[in-house]
């Protein structure tokens, strides 16, 4: 017997060690390279409201196959060039981590891909000013379910506990909780992108995806991606309890709609074949229409109290 978590960590790390996440499922910065662009200017923004620190890091967990660095990394230096932060990777997966140095040195040969450095725990990032993003990160961090213990009953003479079958399934992910107080204890500019509902709610939100459909989460450890709901709200209120402020979350269609989605995709598809044009402008909408990744999928600043409203959280 192996408790949920520890079975989910021993599953995710078999899974993103072998095998292509990829070819199970895509994410937002694989689908537009304005996501990544959008991130990386985010990350500017914050940066200068920090006061523009020399030595500052930008940090991204599960950088995946290193598209979003890419593509922020691009867009920093288009539009913010005096930003030039030290670029650290968290990242557990080996294979993944190559992905990343090949796509990264292809992307910016010379001084910037040389700067970066992998860590395999966001408590590993070195000290200094951080600006921190992560875009389906925090749904791959194991959770523990528990179910209600039931409800008294007298037989006999005695009380018996009934166990509810009826009782929800509470889910908490502890390593999730222990990144947010220490991002918050750090007062770091913090953005996290991922998938939950807006206020916590009971149910197993358990799910394994593989060859992009629904999956057994526990026949085959390592066939398929295990993900659950983040529960922002726990987020939120553990950041809030380390010091932090906290914005939104907000649907990441309405975060992405102001931070100018639809202008740049716009700008970029103006020079594209038709085909090309259309493709772009329908990877933009994939991200942000309610009924496709606009809704469900949230984003969520954790700020020092200092820093002002982070851009695409002004209501
Ligand atoms: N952010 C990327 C990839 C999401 S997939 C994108 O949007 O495309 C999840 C990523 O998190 C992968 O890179 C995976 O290897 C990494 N990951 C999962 N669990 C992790 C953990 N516990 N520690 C570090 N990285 C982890």
């Amino acid at each position: 017997m192996e408790r949920l978590d520890a079975f989910m960590t021993r599953a995710n790390a078999a899974y993103y060690a072998a095998r292509d996440p990829f070819a199970d499922f895509t994410t937002s910065p694989e689908i537009s390279q304005v996501f990544g662009e959008l991130l990386g200017l985010w990350a500017a923004v914050m940066w200068r409201a920090m006061g523009a620190p020399a030595g500052a890091m930008l940090a991204e967990a599960g950088p995946g196959r290193g598209t979003l660095m890419a593509d922020a990394l691009r867009a920093i230096g288009r539009a913010a060039p005096d930003f030039r932060p030290s670029v650290h990777l968290v990242e557990s997966s080996a294979r993944l981590r190559a992905v990343q140095a090949a796509k990264l040195s292809a992307a910016l040969p010379g001084a910037a891909a040389g700067g970066v450095l992998w860590h395999d725990s966001v408590a590993d990032l070195p000290p200094g000013p951080l600006v921190f993003i992560a875009n389906e990160f925090f749904d791959a961090l194991p959770i523990r379910q528990r179910r209600g213990a039931g409800e008294a009953f007298v037989a006999g003479g005695a009380r018996v506990w009934v166990p509810d079958s009826n009782e929800l399934v509470r889910e908490t992910c502890e390593p999730a909780l222990a990144i947010v107080r220490l991002l918050a204890a750090r007062g770091a500019a913090a953005l996290i992108v991922d998938y939950g509902p807006e206020a916590s709610a009971p149910g197993d939100s358990l799910q394994a995806i593989h060859d992009g459909r629904p999956a057994d989460p526990f026949a085959r450890p390592g066939d398929a991606d295990l993900t659950a709901h983040v529960d922002f709200a726990a987020l939120a209120c553990a950041a809030r309890k380390a010091g932090a402020a906290v914005h939104g979350p907000v649907p990441q269609g309405k975060f992405l709609a102001a931070l100018g989605l639809f202008q740049r995709t716009g700008i970029l598809a103006r020079t594209q074949a038709p085909k090309k044009a259309g493709a772009m402008m329908d990877g933009a909408r994939r991200l942000a229409e309610p009924d496709r990744m606009g809704r469900l999928f949230k984003a969520m600043a954790i700020c020092h109290p200092d820093l002002p409203l982070p851009p695409g959280f002004e209501t």
